[in-house]
Formats: C-alpha cells, structure tokens, sequence
C-alpha cells in the first residue's frame, strides 16, 4: 500500500486518502506578522534614536518567530503523515523534485514548481518528511513529477489539447471518464499510483502507459483527441 502525499500547490499538503492541511491558518499567522512588521516599520523610520533601536530588534524577533511557527506546522504535518503511514504498514510516494531548478522545457506548472523548489518552508517539509519516515522505517518512494498534476487518477487520460488540462485551480474535472473532485487530492492518488509502480521491480506496466501517453500527447496534433 502507497499514500501518495502531493505537497505545496494549493494545500500545503494533501494526501491521497484525502487528508489535507491548507494553508489558511499559516496565512493569517503571517498577514498578522506582516501588519506588525507594517507598523514597526513605520516607527522604526521616526521617534527617537532608541526607539529606531528597539523597533529594530522587535522586527529581527519577529522574523525568528514566523519561522519557527512554520516550521512547527511542517514538524505536525510530517509526524501525522508518517505515523499514519507506519500505521496501515504504508510506504509513502512523493515527487522527485530534485533538479527541478536546472530542467526546463518541462510541464506547463514549471512556473509553480520553481516557486515551490524554491521556498525554504516547502525543503523543509519534505526533509521532515524524509527524515521521519527513515527513523520510523516507512519506505519513501520519489516518483517523477511530469504530469501528476494533470492526469486523471481514475482513467489515467490527460487532456488531448497540451495547451488546456482538466485541472482548473483547485478543481479537476476529467472530460473522459467524468471523474470530477479535488485537484490535489487526484495529484496525490496519481503520485500514490505511480509510487506503487515504481515501489515494485516489475510493476504491471501502468508507468509505462503513463509515459507512452506522455510520448503520443507530444506528438499528437492539437486536434485529433484522445
Ligand atoms: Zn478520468
């Protein structure tokens, strides 16, 4: 058994048996700190010398303060993910993201996916969550992230025209079998998918038609659908 964890796009993590942390309370923790800095700020640049001082080390203290909180949320979501894992005797699947930063002429979410290589909270996560499975003997299983995004769990199809998907923000609606739900929650239950794949020496040959479509869809002329 595979729990496919998709980390970073709209939720901060998403699992696919469907459990999920947003981030809506982590953005009201830091729009608080962000009007306390605003504030700081604006005494900071008037009053007197001390004062400038003192404003000055409260904003350092803050910063210290954000990210500790976040990184709290990231020690609380690994833990929940990995003991559930070690629970139902389940490896965990991610996404390989390494490199991500040198790829290119990749997927249409290139964009998303430097911002979330790129964020200091998302390395985290995923090294907590690397590191937590090690310790509880989970296996974790990385699995190439080109079109987990875009495929239908259910089905397996991507959209015939490369320039439109069936993912639309949070929502996935698939035009072939009509599976329709949380766009995270089917990235995580093709990463699972894919997970179980690749967890077996020969696996039933579902990675293969995943990059066989990958290989037609690019070669395929917008118009001749699926
Ligand atoms: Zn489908």
């Amino acid at each position: 058994k595979v729990i496919g964890v998709d980390l970073g796009r709209i939720d901060i993590a998403h699992t696919s048996e469907g459990k999920n942390w947003n981030g809506q309370q982590l953005n009201r923790v830091r729009d608080h700190y962000s009007r306390l800095r605003a504030a700081l700020q604006r005494k900071a640049s008037k009053g007197t010398r001390s004062s400038r001082r003192r404003c000055r080390e409260l904003l350092q203290r803050l910063s210290g303060k954000e990210r500790r909180f976040q990184t709290w949320v990231n020690h609380r979501i690994s833990k929940a993910i990995v003991s559930r894992a070690k629970a139902t005797n389940s490896a965990i699947a991610l996404e390989d993201l390494t490199g991500i930063r040198e790829r290119v002429n990749q997927q249409p979410r290139s964009k998303t996916e430097r911002r979330r290589a790129n964020s200091w909270a998302f390395y985290q996560l995923r090294q907590f969550l690397e590191y937590k499975a090690r310790v509880a003997g989970v296996s974790l299983v990385l699995v190439p992230p080109a079109y987990t995004s875009q495929t239908c769990h259910k089905c397996l199809h991507i959209h015939p025209d490369p320039a439109q998907s069936y993912r639309s923000g949070k929502s996935f609606k698939c035009g072939h079998c009509g599976w329709e739900g949380d766009a995270d929650l089917n990235g995580a239950n093709v990463i699972a998918l894919l997970g179980a794949v690749v967890n077996q020496p020969r696996g039933p040959g579902l990675f293969c038609s995943l990059v066989e479509q990958n290989r037609l869809r690019a070669t395929e002329s917008p118009l001749r659908t699926a």
